[in-house]
């Protein structure tokens, strides 16, 4: 019985109340539900059950008496399964676009053409790997095999709900892992009908698990669950410090995707009508509420009228409003608590003495319901201001001027993250060489296409561990040498 009816996003009330364990939609073993709110009209438009420690033992015992099975089934055999799936999420992709347009606020555009097309990449690249990732070799008489590690516990965030889960979900079933995962309780629509679509796709029972419900209950007790043997967060760091905290009694593997503070180095030689307005677009790219949104913008300092009026014209010209309509190229953020949190900082920018170059405090004019949040540039941001420092998660960018490009670069790393960087420029060496100075896990040349292949993941406090592409599938490989083999 599918969680959400087949040609809408509307959901079953007695599915969406039940966890995906097993192979089957099973009762949860307590009654507490949570609400689920559509930040456009901050009405509840359905409720899904919030599990507890004892649903996330259910789902880990199914987990890892499907392991054995799994984890001998021939690769080949695996990557007919992702392309299953990978079908069906193309087939279903108006159903998903639906779902996460109601449960986060993406505008149903960016739904349809990002965050569910580029979900499906990740389980195409994993279905592609397989066919040609070597799991053993040998070198001199040992021969080195690569083995799934076991049983995954996976938690992911509300941002790009299912994006973040398939790129956890599909290396690790490649792989041979079997898993759990926890969506997030503010997102948890697309990630049901997602639950849906494996199951239809043919996948054995217990290999994918789903349980929904909060962090501290349901993510803290599969991080420390005994028989878990790797957890995998996307979130913030403090939710990713508790996780590393609660596994370590168990010595599992852990990775981290955490929070960024991105910088944009414009080198002057960049050609700043387009450097600029793309900067803002995608600083501002689903509401900025993604982790590696490059929100720093740093700008030579004789440079930076014509970049504020560049930016502030890019801003003012975005249309913020109802996700289902086409034109609409903002939609709300994703939910009250973080609608507060970019709020605050806004203010924070403003009493720290940062310019308002545009939008400001409060609500998109003409929207007195719905977390809708005014696009806002601030220039002159010091660099030891909180705004320079701590992750937004807004449409908030931040312009900082620099005199020379030694400054800029020591500027670029002047925050605890490492996660993304952009720098622009016609001199691809000087590009190349201020890319080779900067500490952070993925660095982005003149706005390149978004790579599938190309590994993602933070230097210092972004994290640890990589996602997508070979890298991101072996972080579900453990390593073994068999000495004497040959
Ligand atoms: P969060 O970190 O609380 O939630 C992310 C996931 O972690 C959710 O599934 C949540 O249930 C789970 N979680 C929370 N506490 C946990 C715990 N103690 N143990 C196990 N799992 C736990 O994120 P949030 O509070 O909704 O957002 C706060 C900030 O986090 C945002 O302002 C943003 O800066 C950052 N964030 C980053 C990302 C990212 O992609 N790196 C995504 C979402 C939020």
């Amino acid at each position: 019985m599918p969680p959400l009816s087949s040609n809408s996003h509307r959901v079953d009330p007695e599915t969406s109340q039940r966890f995906y364990i097993d192979g089957r939609w099973c009762s949860p073993t307590t009654a507490a539900t949570l609400p689920v709110i559509n930040p456009a009209t901050e009405a509840v438009v359905a409720h899904v059950a919030s599990g507890s420690a004892q649903d996330v033992d259910r789902a880990v015992a199914a987990a890892r008496a499907a392991f054995p099975g799994w984890s001998a089934t021939p690769a080949q055999s695996r990557a007919q399964i992702l392309g299953k799936i990978y079908d069906l999420i193309i087939e279903r992709k108006e159903q998903l676009a639906q779902a996460l347009s109601l449960e986060m606020g993406a505008s149903i555009t960016s739904a349809r053409a990002m965050q569910v097309p580029l979900a499906a990449e990740h389980v195409r690249v994993a279905r592609d790997l397989l066919s040609t990732y070597c799991f053993q070799t040998v070198e001199g008489s040992t021969a080195i095999a690569r083995e799934p590690i076991g049983v995954c516990a996976l938690i992911t965030p509300w941002n790009w709900p299912l994006y973040q889960i398939t790129a956890k979900v599909a290396p690790a079933i490649a792989a041979g892992c079997t898993v759990v995962l926890k969506p997030s309780e503010l997102s948890p629509l697309s990630a049901l009908l997602f639950a849906q679509l494996v199951h239809d796709a043919g996948l054995p029972s217990g290999v994918f698990n789903l349980v929904n419900g909060n962090g501290p209950e349901v993510g803290g007790a599969m991080a420390a669950h005994p028989d878990v043997d790797m957890i995998s967060i996307t979130g913030s760091n403090r939710a990713g410090a508790l996780v590393a905290q609660a596994a370590a009694t168990t010595v599992k593997r852990v990775t981290q995707e955490l929070g960024g503070k991105s910088p944009n180095v414009l080198l002057p030689d960049a050609d700043f009508n387009t450097a600029v307005a793309q900067g803002v677009m995608s600083a501002f790219r689903n509401v900025g509420q993604s982790c590696s949104a490059p929100t720093r913008m740093i700008v030579p300092r004789d440079r930076l009228a014509e970049v504020e009026a560049l930016a502030a014209a890019t801003a003012n010209a975005i249309i913020v409003g109802d996700p289902q309509s086409e034109e609409t190229v903002l939609g709300p953020i994703a939910n009250e608590a973080q609608f507060n949190r970019v709020q605050a900082m806004i203010e924070a920018g403003l009493s720290e003495g940062a310019r308002l170059i545009c939008g400001g405090p409060g609500r998109v004019q003409g929207h007195d319901k719905g977390f809708f949040t005014r696009p806002t540039v601030f220039s002159e941001v010091g660099t030891g201001m909180r705004i320079a420092q701590e992750e937004i998660f807004g449409p908030v960018l931040c312009i900082i001027p620099y005199e020379t490009v030694d400054e800029a670069v020591a500027i670029a790393n002047d925050t605890v993250y490492g996660l993304g960087a952009h720098v622009q420029g016609q001199d691809l060496d000087l590009a190349r060489s201020v890319a080779s100075r900067i500490r952070a896990g993925q660095v982005h040349l003149n706005y390149p296409a978004w790579d599938p292949m190309a590994p993602f993941g933070g230097y210092k406090r972004s994290g640890n561990g990589r996602e997508y592409g070979v890298h991101g599938f072996e972080e579900y490989l453990e390593t073994k040498a068999i000495i004497g083999f040959a």
